[in-house]
């Protein structure tokens, strides 16, 4: 019994947060991470280059690809993807299990491909997929923010469309109208789906 209540405490705890580009899912994770630190906020893996300001081991590990092939072969990764046709990422096993085992709830920040793997081999994970106001605000929240080229904006809006599309295979939806608000309702919702499985 006493491994059932474990491993049911473990079940709701684990919480993927996915949407179309620019939705601001970044925004909303590093908001959660600063404001609610009993949620460990998954550090992912990615074969990108740095973006000004960001730090290895905090916005992601950045490995190069033969890293990242090993962590495969060792089965490191929970899920990974190549996303926007470009880059690898990968979240990383080991930290995961960790924080679940020690019964924190832990949110993993990743696109549609991953958030379908996780759904997979982790049926209990609930997912959480976070919706723009309107197109027209997240066509300008991705151009707003200025890190990509036009033509990689333009590969970005259709890689949202698509993923918009996706957005019924969620469990549940939040509108990012203010980052605060769109964070209080992903932590909430852990909450919610924890409390059930508790004995
Ligand atoms: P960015 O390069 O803008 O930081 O992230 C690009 C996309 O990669 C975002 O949609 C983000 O959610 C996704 N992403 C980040 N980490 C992971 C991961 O570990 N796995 C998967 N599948 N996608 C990720």
């Amino acid at each position: 019994i006493e491994r059932e209540n474990r491993a049911g405490r473990r079940r709701n705890q684990l919480v993927v947060l996915a949407g179309p580009t620019a939705v601001g899912k970044g925004t909303v994770s590093t908001y959660i991470r600063e404001n609610y630190p009993d949620v460990l906020l998954s550090v992912s893996a990615t074969t990108r280059a740095p973006r000004p300001g960001e730090v290895d081991g905090v916005n992601y590990y950045f490995v190069d690809d033969a890293e990242f092939d090993r962590m495969i072969e060792n089965d490191e990764l929970l899920e990974h993807a190549t996303v926007h046709n470009a880059y690898r990422y990968g979240t990383p096993r080991g930290p995961i299990e960790a924080a679940l085992e020690q019964g924190r709830s832990v949110l993993l920040e990743i696109d549609l491909q991953g958030a379908r793997q996780v759904r997979e081999s982790m049926p209990e994970a609930r997912l959480i997929f976070l919706l723009p106001p309107t197109w027209d605000e997240l066509v300008r929240r991705l151009i707003g923010r200025g890190t990509e080229e036009a033509a990689e904006q333009q590969r970005r809006l259709e890689t949202a469309k698509v993923e918009l599309a996706a957005q019924d295979e969620f469990d549940y939806r939040v509108v990012n109208h203010t980052v605060a608000e769109a964070a209080r309702e992903v932590v909430d919702l852990m909450k919610v789906r924890a409390a059930p499985s508790r004995p």
